[in-house]
């Protein structure tokens, strides 16, 4: 059977070579004579499952002993409530770096449970760009300051971190975690929804340094408190149990392509390849991040018109290619090329990009 030609933006492609693993194992998981949906999350089979993804990621990422792996449901989207619920209390301030909607949508979320600081926006640039934090000063009442690593409907990525020193750095990774090498050791907290490059959606990745999580929070309800989860292994009550599965299985992939590095050197020839047929288009293909911001998950670009745009889309739709129109907010075109998207896949469109410049 063919595979599709998927750069939908999440819940994205798969490794073929996990789908296939779950395939085989989907009605009788290690000898169970049951599918891992109809297993008990207590049973020590599942049990095993969790700690085999948590040490993977832990090992993939180099996390140090400084923090934890939780696992979590609702999404990115209850970390914009869980980090300001958990991290912001009352006497302090957050900060929040403005990089597109999902910053927007967390900063709105925080601004209802505490104070907030913008620390910079690049709303004005139309979010093409990543702004500068030369100038900031984070005062020594600051919770934290939270970004968002990559910008998945803009198309545009943090190149490095900002050295927040004892004041935590929060991160959305939700669009390019374990995607490149990271230092955790300089992050508080990192969260992304799993839906992207970790596995399907339905589990949210959170990696907290344990001094952040507070013993005293007993006030938060115990689904909201990051605490519930490190106390009980992430099994506080049922978890996702068959979106662990999934996730413990494209870690094992991860690893067996060579873990960060290989998969980051791989990433760096697929997003080049289609960032060089944009550069040499003279202009018939426009990107839309500047170039120093360009993500290397999403690539977005934009053609010399509307009507070209939308005959572009719908040529490539006839020719297989999958997921490439915009973000419903912004248009254009997007092609996400997360970790398992093959570099063949980036090379049949960037074929394609060339065929139909010629063509017009
Ligand atoms: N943050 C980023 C960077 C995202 O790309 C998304 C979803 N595409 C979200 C947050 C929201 O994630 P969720 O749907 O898991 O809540």
């Amino acid at each position: 059977m063919e595979r599709a030609l998927n750069f939908n933006a999440g819940p994205a492609a798969l490794p073929l070579e996990v789908l296939e693993k779950a395939k085989d194992e989907w009605l009788n998981y290690s000898g169970t004579g049951m599918s891992i949906l109809e297993m008990s999350h207590r049973s020590p089979e599942f049990e095993s499952v969790l700690n085999h993804a948590k040490k993977l990621l832990t090992e993939l990422l180099d996390i140090p002993e400084t923090h934890e792996v939780l696992f979590l449901q609702g999404g990115a989207s209850l970390q914009f409530s869980m980090v300001p619920y958990n991290l912001l209390t009352e006497e302090k301030r957050a900060y929040y770096v403005l990089t597109g909607v999902w910053s927007e949508k967390a900063l709105a979320e925080a601004r209802k449970l505490g104070e907030t600081i913008t620390a910079a926006t690049a709303k004005p640039k139309n979010y093409t760009t990543i702004p500068s934090l030369d100038d900031l000063q984070l005062r020594a009442d600051a919770a934290y300051l939270h970004i968002t690593s990559n910008n998945t409907i803009y198309g545009t990525q943090w190149p490095s971190f900002p050295d927040t020193g004892s004041i935590p750095l929060v991160a959305d990774m939700s669009s390019d975690i374990l995607s490149r090498p990271l230092d955790i050791s300089k992050f508080g907290l990192i969260y992304a929804g799993a839906q992207k490059n970790l596995g399907p959606s339905g589990v949210t990745v959170v990696i907290i340094k344990k001094d952040l999580i507070r013993e005293d929070a007993s006030h938060l309800p115990a689904m909201l408190n990051y605490h519930t989860y490190y106390k009980n292994n992430s099994l506080f009550n049922t978890p996702p149990s068959f979106a662990i599965y999934l996730l413990s299985l494209v870690l094992e992939w991860t690893k067996k392509n060579g873990g960060i590095a290989g998969i980051e050197d791989i990433n760096r020839q697929k997003a080049a390849l289609l960032y060089k047929t944009i550069d040499e288009s003279d202009g018939f293909y426009k990107g839309h991040a500047e170039k120093p911001f360009r993500s290397q998950m999403n690539v977005t670009f934009t053609l010399q018109s509307e009507e070209l745009t939308r005959k572009f889309l719908a040529f490539a739709k006839e020719e297989g290619f999958k997921g490439l129109n915009g973000h419903r907010s912004i248009g254009g075109c997007r092609a996400s090329i997360y970790n398992a998207i093959p570099l063949a896949h980036c090379e049949k469109l960037a074929d394609f990009m060339l065929r139909f410049k010629k063509m017009n």
